[in-house]
């Protein structure tokens, strides 16, 4: 099957073209035709499966056609639980539907400047991609006239679910027509996510692709047993100085980690940036841009910034401190292997987060296989690891059993607190997490020194 097979509007396909794609992924052939037809969709897509354009393409299709209702207000809007997704989505938007006549596509998200959005949204606007906190608040102030809105997607549905938005994704959807059409994409399809569909949704048509499993095939994963933070830091050193590293995002469990860790990397001479949710747009996008360019070799990020991350180059994912959660450890490492290049993703654990391991193996149905690095050989041995597997036993399941001192990884408080949008109480609404009382890794370790000031890259 083609695009020109998919019956999507000339000029959109011709944009397609100059993307370079010549096949339409699984998603895109199961989900264009329901679409084109009118029916609303559930489906269970992942980043990296080509979701974007599966809903975007008939978004812009829908577009080509005059809208039947008078208004300025959008006729397409996508609620995505980041900024960082909102920016991509709308990149895309444009990407396709660049040779559309007159196609606006504006992002409403938080951290931005209200008078900036105000002006936005005054104008007339088409595709209109927003995180729910801030659209919440300028629906509230009676700025967005829905009355010729075609279609609602709501994209990543379970991360918006997770991170308590989905009150407002359903005061949004209420105060759009009820003869939109509606798209639900979320990496998984379970019984939370069916409530949401059962209450915004028309009988949807129900779309199921390969798991993000099968994409994880093209990754390597290691890891790395650690005794201290000291041992820790010594690894990840060996790892970035590997010359087959392009460019690597270090994940950190809280935003102070992720600044701290920046600053001790760029002191020791690796071009690196810390990414998370404290920082305003302005520094989020430009430690972006400079990521893209090259300019930075290793970014330092929290789980929720580095969300939907798309890069060639990014040849490995480290897990500086494991996720909490297995699905974040999914998303993580699909940072890397993008665009069917190899990737490598390292872990560092201790001792104590066997238990943990174990889960993000069952999750992902895969074996992290456990790597020594000679001179930088773990002090004490690690637990076995019954990870469930009934293939031969790994490094780790045959070793045995032993006290593990001074972990840090195996904190209760990872973090992924608001990450949602700086300055905007609606972005992490529901969340309850805080990081302030909390333990850094860095205030038990010996190599940081966060009270020291390094120069930051600019
Ligand atoms: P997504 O799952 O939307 O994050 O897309 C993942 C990546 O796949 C993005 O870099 C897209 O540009 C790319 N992509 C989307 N559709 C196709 C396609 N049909 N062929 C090749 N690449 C694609």
């Amino acid at each position: 099957m083609s695009f020109e097979d998919l019956k999507l509007h000339p000029s959109i396909v011709k944009a397609i073209h100059d993307a370079g794609y010549t096949t339409p992924t699984p998603i895109q052939k199961q989900a264009i035709p329901e679409l084109l037809s009118g029916h609303d969709i559930m489906a269970s897509a992942q980043t990296g499966t080509g979701k974007t354009a599966a809903f975007m393409l008939p978004a812009l299709h829908l577009l080509a056609t005059p809208a039947k209702v008078q208004s300025r207000g959008p006729r397409v809007l996508v609620l995505t639980p980041t900024r960082e997704l909102a920016l991509q989505v709308s990149e895309a938007a444009k990407k396709y539907g660049k040779y559309l006549p007159r196609t606006k596509v504006i992002s409403i998200l938080g951290g931005m400047p209200y008078p900036l959005q105000n002006k936005l949204l005054s104008q007339p606007v088409d595709i209109l991609v927003a995180t729910p906190g801030r659209l919440i608040d300028h629906i509230q102030r009676g700025r967005i006239d829905f009355k010729r809105l075609e279609m609602l997607v709501l994209d990543e549905a379970d991360r918006m679910l997770d991170m308590g938005f989905i009150d407002d994704v359903e005061s949004i959807a209420s105060a759009t027509p009820s003869t939109r059409q509606t798209l639900l994409f979320s990496a998984t399809l379970d019984g939370a996510i069916d409530k949401v569909a059962a209450k915004l949704l028309k009988t949807p048509k129900r779309i199921q692709v390969a798991t993000q499993k099968a994409r994880l095939d093209n990754i390597e994963q290691r890891l790395h047993y650690v005794d201290d933070m000291s041992h820790k830091n010594r690894l990840l050193n060996h790892v970035l100085r590997d010359e087959a590293l392009k460019q690597a995002i270090v994940f950190t469990a809280t935003k102070r980690d992720a600044d701290t860790l920046a600053d001790s990397l760029y002191a020791q001479g690796y071009a690196a940036a810390a990414l998370h949710g404290d920082m305003n747009q302005r520094e989020r996008t430009r430690t972006l841009t400079k990521l893209r360019s090259g300019g930075l070799r290793v970014l330092v990020a929290t789980d929720v910034a580095a969300r939907g991350i798309d890069i060639a180059d990014i040849t490995h994912v480290i897990n500086f401190d494991l996720p909490k959660f297995a699905e974040d450890y999914v998303h993580r490492i699909g940072r890397t292997g993008r665009a069917g290049a190899a990737g490598i993703a390292v872990s560092f654990a201790s001792n104590r987060d066997s238990a943990h391991l174990m889960k993000i193996e069952r999750y992902t149905g895969q074996r992290i296989a456990s790597h020594i690095i000679p001179g930088l050989e773990p002090r004490i041995k690690p637990r076995p690891q019954n990870s469930g597997f009934k293939g031969a036993p790994s490094v780790t399941q045959k070793r045995k059993r032993a006290p593990f001192a001074n972990s840090n990884s195996s904190r209760q408080d990872f973090n992924t607190a608001n990450e949602g949008g700086a300055g905007n109480k609606n972005d992490h609404r529901g969340r309850s997490f805080s990081h302030d009382n909390r333990t850094s890794s860095f205030r038990n370790g010996n190599s940081f020194n966060s009270g020291h000031q390094f120069a930051r890259p600019k």
